[in-house]
């Protein structure tokens, strides 16, 4: 059966996106969702649902999309959500205490309409003075006074700007080329004043310590953009994790470029930030390989999901909090949606009552694995450790190390885990129960962890463990927490070596 994509968004982005799904030939059901019920009335563009999006559910293979709209109720299924909702543009202009309108324009108008620019005036174009600019703003005012100092004078007043990279220096260049005068503001910022015949704008250069005045005919005020009114309630419904500025994705370069939190759940535009036209396309053209991929794998998901003991769960519903990824349903009691689980192990490792399987991961198949190690190695005079590393990272720097032939320590179990925060206190006690001599955790660098937070759980669990060998009077040194990047097998290499010296040390004092 050929899958429903649900594309959820309006305008151009939503747009460009079904067009590509369509393309290879994937059923899509367009709904633009407004943020007010009684708003679902709204002008529709054709083939699109205008609806306010009640509930959406999760189940096995699909998502159920609850409706309202003009006063009736509708549901409509799909095999996974795209969100390519829209961003708003937001003026500066009272960030710079100016009022809109006459010599005040903003970005988005001239951007449309270069007429608001007459020829031979003088016109200011504010950039980053009221608040860190968004790369696209950048290029937008970059390129609208470039075009500009051709036809009049044009001053660029810069404040906190980022054109590092995605070829904004050569733009900043090519402006100055063009006859542009770039001021830059670090640590003061010009005097702004509206009168009835422009903007005058005073201050000292803070290159040569001379004060300035200008007087412009016309002022550009710079924009930042925020997220779709909707997009909020989006987010809700489907438990997506969001940015500071409400955007869908979180700053997590592992869902780069159009994925989620969720299995299923994709976000191409201007849903996760503002981003350029060639980057909106780019994004389109992902989703449908996602898509495509996802239709692919769809079979082979269940063999690897997490699974709940129905006879041992108590209905605590910590693993319905915990799961990053909301693979956890809950109807009469929590269910595990097999597409929807990553397989991080999250779960498994917070279950108070361990009704949480993953069966390549399992306790017992984990705590079998240390103890065969240790009889195997038994003759060994090294210290005996076992290293828990997550295969996103410290499983890399443990391949790299090997093929680059790096010294290891003679005695040390590696056990490889999906995510950090498949740790769990059952494993560190176990392996200690298991005789090792030093427990090391490895986990991704903060931050950057797939599941969001799994090397956070690893560092809490650790510190709490740390402190009950304390109590019982083992040495606390002997369990240790230590994050890595994937492309780091020297460090991961020094870091085993490290540890084996620490408790050979603490062995013999
Ligand atoms: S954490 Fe364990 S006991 Fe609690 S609801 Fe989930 S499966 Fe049941
Ligand atoms: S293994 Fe991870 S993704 Fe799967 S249900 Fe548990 S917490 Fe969620």
């Amino acid at each position: 059966m050929n899958p429903t994509i649900c594309v959820l968004g309006t305008g151009w982005a939503a747009e460009q996106t079904a067009a590509r799904l369509k393309a290879e030939t994937i059923d899509v059901l367009r709904i633009a969702p407004t943020a007010d019920p009684s708003a679902a009335t709204a002008d529709a563009e054709p083939g699109v649902i205008p609806a306010y999006l009640a509930a959406i559910q999760a189940d096995p293979g699909r998502f159920t999309i609850h409706c309202r709209s003009a006063g009736s109720s509708a549901v409509y299924e799909a095999q996974a959500i795209v969100i390519a909702e829209q961003a708003q543009r937001v003026s500066r202009c009272a960030g710079y205490g100016l009022s809109g309108g006459g010599h005040v324009l903003a970005l988005a108008d001239v951007i449309r309409e270069s007429r608001l620019l007459p020829d031979d005036k003088t016109v200011v174009f504010l950039l980053g003075l009221a608040g860190e600019s968004q790369p696209v703003v950048t290029r937008e005012v970059l390129d609208l006074a470039c075009r500009y100092a051709g036809r009049g004078r044009a001053y660029l007043l810069i404040g906190n700007l980022k054109v590092a990279g995605q070829g904004l220096e050569a733009l900043v260049q090519d402006c100055r080329t063009a006859g542009v005068v770039p001021i830059k503001f670090t640590q003061t910022h010009p005097v702004i004043r509206q009168t009835d015949t422009g903007v005058v704008f005073e201050f000292t250069d803070e290159q040569i310590g001379e004060p300035f005045t200008i007087l412009a005919d016309r002022v550009v005020v710079d924009e930042s953009f925020k997220p779709a009114a909707a997009l909020q309630g989006i987010a809700g419904l489907l438990r997506l994790e969001t940015d500071a500025e409400g955007f869908v994705q979180a700053d997590n370069v592992h869902r780069l470029p159009v994925l989620t939190n969720r299995s299923r759940v994709f976000v191409a535009g201007p849903g996760r930030g503002a981003l350029a036209t060639e980057q909106v396309l780019a994004d389109a053209a992902n989703v449908a390989l996602e898509v495509q991929q996802l239709i692919r794998e769809t079979s082979a998901a269940a063999a690897v999901s997490a699974a709940i003991q129905p006879g041992h769960c108590v209905r605590c519903l910590t693993c319905y909090r915990v799961c990053p990824y909301g693979a956890i349903r809950l109807k009469a009691r929590p269910e595990v949606l097999p597409e929807a689980c990553q397989r991080c192990g999250i779960c498994a490792a917070e279950c108070p009552s361990k009704a949480i399987t993953l069966a390549d991961v399992a306790d017992a198949v984990i705590l079998d694995r240390i103890e065969a190690f240790r009889r195997e190695t038994d003759s060994m005079q090294a210290p005996f450790i076992v290293v828990f590393g997550c295969e996103r990272s410290a499983g890399l720097c443990r391949d790299a190390a090997g093929e680059l032939g790096l010294p290891l320590p003679q005695r040390m179990c590696f056990i490889e885990v999906p995510c950090a925060g498949r740790i769990s206190l059952d494993f560190m006690l176990g392996a200690f129960n298991r005789n090792a001599q030093g427990v090391l955790i490895l986990s991704c660098h903060e931050g950057n962890c797939h599941s969001g937070q799994g090397n956070l759980h690893a560092k809490r669990r650790t510190a709490y463990l740390k402190e009950m060998l304390a109590t019982i009077g083992m040495k606390p040194d002997r369990l240790h927490a230590r994050t890595l990047a994937a492309n780091m097998p020297v460090e991961f290499a020094a870091v085993c070596r490290e540890f084996e010296a620490t408790i050979h040390s603490l062995m013999l004092s």
